[in-house]
């Protein structure tokens, strides 16, 4: 087979459906037959027009498929044909400082528009049928791990950083703000790390999303306002982790006013737009309030997410909202953009 279909963004709200040639693989490159792709919220975003891209460009960067052929130079001892594997960390070229130190998540030459996967078009190729992949942007999945479960794990990993950035310890109490799939994973995550966790959200559907997991303790800041609820429910302690998913500036003030003295403060999400934000550096110092950032992930985040997976310490599948095909992709971007929806997943070659 040398043709391949793929879904390619050629304008705002314009997702089409295209013939590409398959990649060639390279030495020391695989081809991967994708069969999952999940629509991440910057693939929306891209729909929408928020994030701008040049056109033509192809989103999907949370993606899992089959080996099904290896470059001249691979070991056949560590790697076979039919072999189920996570594709992540497209993006990060490999040979600047931060890749070559494993911090391939603060790749200096990062781009969303690169070619990758020997793709011709620019973009990080989840949206195509076939993809050129090094070894080191390989995963091993579990067999007992599905393509759309496997597909999550770049969002997992995403977490994963967060939260071992934050240094979440047994007994610590969190906050999350907001409960979209970002903030349901540092919930879990948190816990699974022995944390009280707080869920501060507005919707009551994603609320009772998180009860059904098993989450009791609940802020809703169209009723309470979110810091007294929080100083009310932690004996006016505060928080010792408050992680923002929220890409709102204006709940910046807030995470830090939830914070207990020697608290942090992650931001996690982007912000949209990035309205500065105004803080008291006097409260910081008395305080020592630790803000910080996070965003991607690294490979050891990558391979942490996916043993989690693997390994059924993390369960996913209530994050799967739905599916979609080549021929309903439009149908399937139009319904992951519902903020009540988690992941809308494609499938490819099944
Ligand atoms: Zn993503
Ligand atoms: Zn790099």
């Amino acid at each position: 087979m040398t043709k391949m279909q793929a879904a390619i963004f050629n304008d705002i709200e314009k997702l089409d459906i295209e013939t590409l040639d398959v990649p060639q693989i390279r030495p020391n490159e695989v081809l991967v037959e994708l069969k999952a792709c999940a629509f991440c919220t910057w693939e929306q975003r891209v729909f929408t027009g928020v994030n701008t891209v040049q056109f033509p460009f192809i989103g999907g960067h949370e993606e899992s498929g089959v080996i099904r052929a290896l470059g001249a130079d691979i070991d056949p001892k560590l790697w076979h044909v039919g072999e189920r594997v996570v594709v992540g960390l497209m993006t990060s070229c490999g040979d600047c400082h931060n890749c070559r130190i494993g911090q391939e998540g603060s790749c200096t030459d990062f781009s969303y528009e690169k070619p990758v996967g020997g793709l011709s078009v620019r973009g990080m190729g989840g949206f195509a049928e076939y993809l050129a992949v090094p070894i080191t942007k390989l995963f091993p999945m579990a067999d007992n791990l599905s393509y759309e479960e496997a597909a999550l794990t770049e969002p997992l990993s995403c977490v994963v950083h967060s939260i071992d950035t934050a240094d979440v310890q047994l007994g610590d109490t969190v906050v999350v703000i907001g409960a979209g799939i970002m903030g349901a994973f540092h919930a879990i995550l948190a816990r699974q790390r022995g944390a009280r966790v707080i869920i501060d959200e507005p919707s009551v559907q994603r609320q009772q999303f998180m009860a059904n997991l098993g989450f009791q303790e609940f802020i809703n800041p169209k009723q309470e306002a979110a810091v007294p609820a929080v100083m009310r429910l932690t004996g006016d302690q505060g928080a010792d982790i408050v992680f923002n998913t929220v890409g709102n500036s204006n709940l910046v003030a807030d995470s830090i006013a939830m914070a207990a003295i020697r608290g942090k403060v992650m931001l996690y999400s982007s912000f949209h737009p990035d309205n500065p934000v105004q803080f008291s550096p006097n409260t910081l110092h008395r305080r020592m309030t630790q803000i910080m950032g996070s965003a991607n992930s690294d490979g050891q985040d990558f391979f942490k997410a996916l043993n989690l997976l693997n390994t059924g310490v993390i369960d996913v599948k209530p994050f799967i909202a739905g599916y979609t095909t080549f021929a309903d992709i439009e149908a399937g971007m139009r319904r992951a953009l519902d903020p009540e929806t988690y992941r809308i997943i494609l499938r490819m070659n099944q």
